[in-house]
C-alpha cells in the first residue's frame, strides 16, 4: 500500500505528467463550451456546398475552427492557433472602428450578378472568381452594368499558366483598360509571376504563394508582387499575421476563407489592427452563405463593416448545427491536432 502510494505520488510529480495533465484540461476547456454547425452555401464555391465550422467559447469570447475538411492536421495547425488566439487572447489595439469591404463574386451566370452584388450594399470594388476570358468577360460586363464606376480584382487562384495569363490579360485589358484594382495569383509559381509582372500593366497580387508556404522565407516576395492576400485563420491568428505582413512588406489586403461571422469578427479586428490598410477588404463572404449563425450581422452596410465581435445567434446555431456523427469528426480533429501538432506555447495560452 505505502509502495503503491510512493508510486504514484512520484508519478503526479514528474513534469512530464504534469504537462500531460494541465494539456488534457485545457483542451477540455475548449470542448467545454462549443458546437459544429453545417451551413449551405449559396453556390459552389471551390467545391463546397455545405460549410462546416467548430465553434467554441473562451474567456475573451467566441472563435471558430474551419479549416477545409481536406486539410491535414499539420496544415490545420495554423487554423487552431488562429481560433486559440481568438478565444483565449483580447484583442490587440484597433486603429479603426470600421474596416472598407470587397465585393466577392464567385463564378454564377452573367444574368444572376446584379442580384448577387446586391449582398454587398455600398460596396464599389468587386473581386471576382475568374477561369479565363472568354467564359468570364460577360460577367465582368454585368458587373459593369450594375456598378458603372467598379474597381475590379480577378482572382485566378493560381489557374493558368504563363502563356495563358499573358494571353488573358491582354484579351482583357484590350477589352477593359485600366479597370483593374490587381490580378490576384495568376499563376502558381514565383518565377511565372516575376515574369508577368515586368509584362502587364497590372498590379499582381499574391494569396496561395503565401498561404500554402507559411515559414517560407517571404523577403522576395516585394519583388515580385504589389499586393498581399492574407487571411485570420490559415496564417494562424492575428499575432501571427502582424508578423508575416512585416516579413513580406507589402501593401495587405485582408481576406477570409468562408468564415462564418464569428471568424469575419475575428478577420475584421486583424484588418482594424493594421498600422495602414490601403484597400478593401475581402471580409463580406457571410454572402456566400445561405445564412449566417452570428449576431451582429456580419454584413457590409454602406461598403463598410464594423468591427465587433461575433456571438452565434442561438435560432441559428439550433437551425444549421451540425449532426452527431460529424459534430464527433470535428472533436476528433481538435484532439489530433492539439496532441501532435499545436505548439505548446498555444496550449498554454488556454486555461
Ligand atoms: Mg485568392
Amino acid at each position: 500500500m505505502l509502495i503503491k502510494r510512493s508510486a504514484t505520488q512520484t508519478l503526479v510529480s514528474s513534469p512530464s505528467v504534469l504537462n500531460f495533465m494541465s494539456s488534457h484540461f485545457a483542451l477540455r476547456d475548449i470542448f467545454n463550451d462549443c458546437c459544429v454547425v453545417a451551413i449551405p452555401t449559396k453556390t459552389d464555391f471551390r467545391g463546397i456546398n455545405i460549410r462546416e465550422a467548430f465553434l467554441f467559447r473562451g474567456p475573451q469570447g467566441w472563435s471558430e475552427f474551419a479549416p477545409f475538411i481536406e486539410y491535414n492536421a499539420a496544415e490545420s495547425a495554423r487554423w487552431l492557433e488562429a481560433a486559440i488566439e481568438g478565444a483565449y487572447k483580447p484583442w490587440p489595439e484597433l486603429k479603426r472602428k470600421s474596416i472598407p469591404i470587397n465585393a466577392t463574386l464567385p463564378r454564377i451566370p452573367a444574368d444572376q450578378v446584379a442580384k448577387f452584388l446586391n449582398n454587398y450594399p455600398g460596396c464599389t470594388t468587386i473581386k471576382m472568381k475568374v477561369n479565363d476570358f472568354e467564359s468570364d468577360a460577360d460577367r465582368l460586363e454585368a458587373v459593369l452594368d450594375f456598378l458603372p464606376d467598379a474597381k475590379v480584382r480577378l482572382d485566378v487562384n493560381a489557374g493558368w499558366s504563363l502563356s495563358q495569363a499573358r494571353q488573358y490579360l491582354h484579351d482583357y485589358f484590350m477589352r477593359f483598360g485600366h479597370l483593374f484594382e490587381y490580378i490576384e495569383q495568376p499563376c502558381e509559381s514565383l518565377e511565372d509571376l516575376a515574369t508577368l509582372k515586368s509584362e502587364v500593366p497590372m498590379k499582381i497580387a499574391v494569396d496561395e504563394s503565401i498561404r500554402k508556404f507559411i515559414g517560407s522565407d517571404f523577403s522576395s516576395l516585394s519583388e515580385i508582387a504589389d499586393v498581399a492576400i492574407l487571411k485570420w485563420a490559415p496564417s494562424g491568428g492575428i499575432a501571427a499575421t502582424h508578423k508575416l505582413i512585416s516579413e513580406i512588406g507589402l501593401p495587405t489586403v485582408i481576406s477570409s476563407a468562408i468564415d462564418t461571422g464569428i471568424g469575419i469578427s475575428h478577420g475584421l479586428a486583424l484588418a482594424a489592427s493594421l498600422d495602414s490598410l490601403e484597400y478593401a477588404c475581402g471580409l463580406g463572404t457571410t454572402a456566400l452563405l445561405v445564412e449566417d449563425i452570428a449576431l451582429p450581422l456580419m454584413r457590409p452596410i454602406a461598403g463598410v463593416m464594423d468591427v465587433v465581435r461575433g456571438e452565434p445567434n442561438p435560432e441559428a446555431l439550433a437551425k444549421y448545427q451540425a449532426s452527431a456523427e460529424r459534430t464527433q469528426w470535428w472533436e476528433n480533429r481538435v484532439t489530433e491536432i492539439w496532441n501532435t501538432e499545436l505548439r505548446e506555447e498555444v496550449k498554454g495560452w488556454v486555461s
